[in-house]
């Protein structure tokens, strides 16, 4: 069907659908069932029962499974079974643990579903984007992401970025006209907008053509990969460390078969237990665990109201050091009302509920109304409810309070074009109708922006010259409510000469009449204070950003303590006209940017970027996106934000609210040090199980460990508590310390050391028990051998708490992580079943300890965690 060649009445007629009443609720589930949701289909998953197998296709597993074989035809089937055993159970863990990744990181995608405007009985109503159907009528917006195929109806300067489908980044200028081609490339359908493009400005409205895998991105979509995974630079540079640790790990494991073989043990004995300890040491969990804490602490972030939709934003949160904040709705409640009226009269504060007095203001607030995107839109859905921009509702409401009402008033005038508000003009223009047929030009927006505009100012209802003088009074009024920490928004107009054009937006602001300031509050947040001084301690610097007038900024920064004594507050023009030199300098000190422009955004995170922070930046509006972009975390608003800048954001605030950044920061950092507890744990009771074994083949003595218990503490170790690690508390609530560099090793603080010596020791004190055993009954292996095997265990489970802290095990209550507590007393008791059950005992060569022998076990398990502890007595850094 060649959709950009059909006039409204054939497409009304082939999609069987009213344009002025839309869908009703019966066509539209007909339709939903023989066309299906409006999304792409996905890539068919990885079946379960794959991802399970995937588990055993490591080298060392099936080196393992080998050796096992071999073993069970020399006759040794307990111990093969066994082994098959645990080689399964850790395949299990490893499957529910990568499930249970794969799908938190799936909840996550559904949560940032987008919305859609359609017309269905009549109304205008917000679906979900996937229950949209051919023939709805719809409402595009700028800063929306278009998400079916439209025939637009009406367009008002509507234009759509769709590099998506075309590959062309300029912004595409759409219209309604009729193409009489058939056939024209999608670039140059501009009567459409399709399906994963984003409209960068304008309004429109339009019929759905296409929805799902039948429109336009539906065809090329099995072209795209969206199983795309990305890997956070941690789990990147893990992934390198893997290589590295995999290779030390099988030379020293090399090392000790062949020193094994020299003494003459049995040849396939050593080669299994060589697989057995490749396998324990090479930590294969590691990247499986990571990116369980990292989906597990994602998944907290949302419950704090934050969505992260890239997961190494998780990562880069903990190195944030500046955070840009928007003011509206970020650090204040975004609940506007007006409570002071200026024009030439004089100034009037509100005291109560009530309004204004009416006949000193009637223009001024009439007007407001009249150049006002929430009563239109009240007015066209005509179901009473009042919804839109905060600042547009607070101009409403002081209108209607004092008697002025919109209904009246909108449907005296007739709207005639709209050039909407946005952020970079800062303002609004409408153009009316009277009854008597006269139009007018209606300009409402930044009081000082709009003096540019005027030449002329009403006085009694009269139009008087804009003097000096006035303007300076006018200065004056906006001074004082922007002291007040008001935002101002001041209302000018003209009345249109009989053939005036009216297309340009240019030609019809100009030579206007300034009517009246409104002032309106937007309280700040509560919790905002206290979040700033949480993120000032933790070493980050709070900057905000905002359109607003430089007094209006600087007194809410005062008030919520963001703006320090020595702080500077500076203007977009004054920033944009600094040499790069004073811009550097002018960081150190600027904590409010007032009247910023979008595209100073992009300029100011570039700056401070290059001075070296890492920078987390907020924003909601199209033109935002750019600087979301390039900041290290783009934040956009779940609420206001556009589709466009969530798209754009690594992280997107549910609430809006500045201390959900605070809070998502102190998850990012406390994930970030879990990970490392837990890589901190694994590698030293790795190095601790390799040594055990190479000193006592350099010393010439039998091994201390069968294969078959190499395993079983591999399981063990890599398992439960490793995990419970992963979800520990912070330890000192992570917001007391400076941000961590960004290229910090994950090694950092001495965490190399701690897992060098630590892992020594583990060994040391295994071997010494081991020898002392042997010592005293030097014919009974298997008791040395459970001697060694125990301490081994033991040692790692009093060293799991050690890792909870950078400082030492006396240093926090051991027993705050229940996971990690419960972990450890099911391991233990593992440990006591395996050598204490007779059925076990020949399975894993293991017997009943007295206990002397017991006490021997634990005084020398403590040791590596304790001696170190007590070292901190002479030393103060608690290596
Ligand atoms: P913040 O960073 O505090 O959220 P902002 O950058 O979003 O603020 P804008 O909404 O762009 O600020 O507003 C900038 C200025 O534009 C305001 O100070 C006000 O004078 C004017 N303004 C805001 N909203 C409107 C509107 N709906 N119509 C006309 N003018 C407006």
């Amino acid at each position: 069907m060649n959709w950009q060649q059909q006039s409204q009445a054939e497409l009304e007629k082939i999609l069987n659908v009213t344009v002025s009443t839309g869908l009703d609720t019966a066509q539209a589930k007909k339709r939903m069932k023989q066309h299906g949701p409006n999304r792409l289909e996905e890539k068919k998953k990885v079946p379960a029962w794959l991802l399970f197998l995937r588990q055993f296709q490591d080298m060392m597993i099936i080196l393992l499974i080998g050796a096992t074989l071999v073993s069970a035809a020399l006759g040794e089937y307990i111990d093969a079974l066994t082994i098959v055993f645990i080689v399964v159970l850790n395949g299990v863990l490893g499957f529910v643990q990568e499930n249970k990744a794969e799908k938190s990181l799936d909840a996550l995608k559904e949560l940032a579903s987008p919305t859609m405007r359609v017309k269905r009985n009549g109304n205008w109503v917000t679906i979900p984007s996937v229950e949209a159907v051919p023939g709805d009528i719809v409402k595009l917006h700028g800063g929306d992401k278009v998400s079916a195929d439209i025939r637009l109806l009406t367009v008002n300067s509507l234009s759509a970025e769709e590099s998506a489908l075309t590959g062309e980044s300029y912004p595409v200028q759409k219209s309604t006209e009729v193409l009489a081609d058939k056939d024209v490339s999608l670039g140059e359908r501009i009567n459409m907008a399709f399906a994963g493009t984003l409209v960068t400005k304008g309004d429109a409205t339009g019929v759905i053509i296409g929805t799902g895998m039948k429109t336009e991105m539906g065809k090329i979509a099995h072209l795209l990969s969206d199983s795309e995974k990305t890997e956070t630079p941690l789990q990147k540079r893990l992934a390198h460390l893997g290589t590295i640790l995999i290779t030390g790990a099988l030379i020293l494991t090399a090392l000790v078969v062949i020193l094994g073989l020299m003494q003459g043990q049995p040849f396939y004995k050593m080669i299994l237990s060589g697989v057995s300890l490749a396998v324990a040491a090479i930590p294969e969990g590691l990247p499986a665990i990571v990116t369980v804490v990292l989906a597990l602490g994602v998944q907290r972030m949302i419950k704090r109201q934050a969505i992260v939709r890239h997961l190494p934003a998780v990562e880069t949160l903990g190195c944030a050091s500046v955070i840009c904040s928007d003011k509206t709705g970020t650090l204040t409640q975004n609940k506007m009302t007006v409570t002071a009226l200026w024009n030439t009269a004089g100034i009037t504060f509100r005291s109560s509920k009530k309004g204004f007095p009416r006949s000193s203001y009637d223009k001024l607030l009439s007007y407001s109304v009249l150049c006002n995107q929430a009563a239109m839109d009240a007015k066209e859905n005509n179901d009473g409810k009042i919804q839109g921009d905060s600042t547009e509702l607070a101009l409403l409401e002081a209108a209607q309070s004092t008697g002025v009402s919109y209904e009246r008033l909108l449907s005296s005038y007739t709207v005639k074009k709209v050039f909407p508000f946005d952020s970079e003009r800062k303002r609004m223009t409408v153009i009316v109708t009277d009854q008597a047929g006269q139009a007018y030009v209606i300009t409402k927006g930044a009081p000082d922006v709009l003096l540019h505009l005027t030449t002329s100012i009403m006085e009694k209802e009269r139009t008087e010259k804009l003097s000096a003088l006035k303007k300076q009074h006018i200065h004056q009024a906006i001074e004082s409510m922007a002291g007040k920490a008001l935002r101002t928004i001041a209302v000018a107009y003209r009345p249109l000469q009989k053939d005036e054009q009216i297309q340009d937006v240019k030609k019809v602001e100009r030579n206007l009449t300034f009517v009246g300031i409104e002032g309106m509050i937007d309280p700040p947040r509560p919790e905002v204070k206290q979040a700033i001084q949480e993120c000032r301690s933790a070493g980050i610097k709070t900057i905000m950003i905002t359109g607003d007038h430089k007094v209006t900024a600087a007194a809410i920064a005062k008030d919520i303590g963001l703006l320090p004594e020595y702080g500077k507050v500076l203007t977009g023009q004054e920033w944009k006209t600094a040499t790069t030199q004073e811009k550097r300098e002018l960081l150190q000190r600027v904590y409010v940017f007032a009247r910023v422009s979008p595209e100073d955004k992009l300029n100011i995170v570039n700056e401070l970027q290059s001075a070296g922070h890492v920078v987390a930046m907020t924003g909601d509006g199209v033109n935002d996106a750019p600087a979301l972009k390039a900041a290290d975390i783009g934040i956009a608003m779940g609420r206001t934000g556009t589709d466009v800048a969530k798209e754009a954001a690594a992280l997107i605030l549910r609430d809006d609210n500045f201390s959900t950044i605070r809070s998502a920061i102190k998850e990012g950092r406390n994930i970030y040090d879990n990970i490392r507890k837990f890589i901190r744990y694994m590698l030293a009771s790795n190095v601790g199980e390799i040594l055990v074994m190479l000193f006592a083949v350099m010393l010439g003595m039998p091994l201390p460990l069968v294969p078959i218990q190499i395993l079983w503490i591999n399981l063990i170790t890599d398992g439960l508590p490793a995990m419970a690690l992963g979800l520990d508390q912070p330890e000192d609530d992570g917001m007391k310390r400076p941000p961590r560099l960004a290229s910090e090793s994950i090694f950092a603080n001495g965490m190399g050391w701690k897992i060098m010596s630590r892992g020594f020791l583990i060994g040391l004190v295994t071997l010494i028990g081991f020898v002392t055993s042997l010592h005293e009954q030097p014919d009974d292996l298997i008791r040395a051998q459970t001697i060694a095997f125990s301490i081994l265990v033991m040692a790692q489970l009093i060293h799991v708490f050690d890792c909870r802290t950078s400082q030492t095990i006396f240093d926090r209550p051991p027993f705050e992580n229940k996971y990690l507590t419960a972990s450890v007393l099911s391991s233990v008791l593992l440990l006591v079943l395996v050598i204490y059950t007779p059925v076990f005992q020949p399975i894993f060569h293991t017997t009943a300890l007295s206990m002397i022998e017991w006490l021997l076990v634990l005084a020398l398990a403590a040791i590596p965690t304790f001696a170190l502890a007590g070292r901190r007595l002479f030393k103060s850094d608690g290596r």
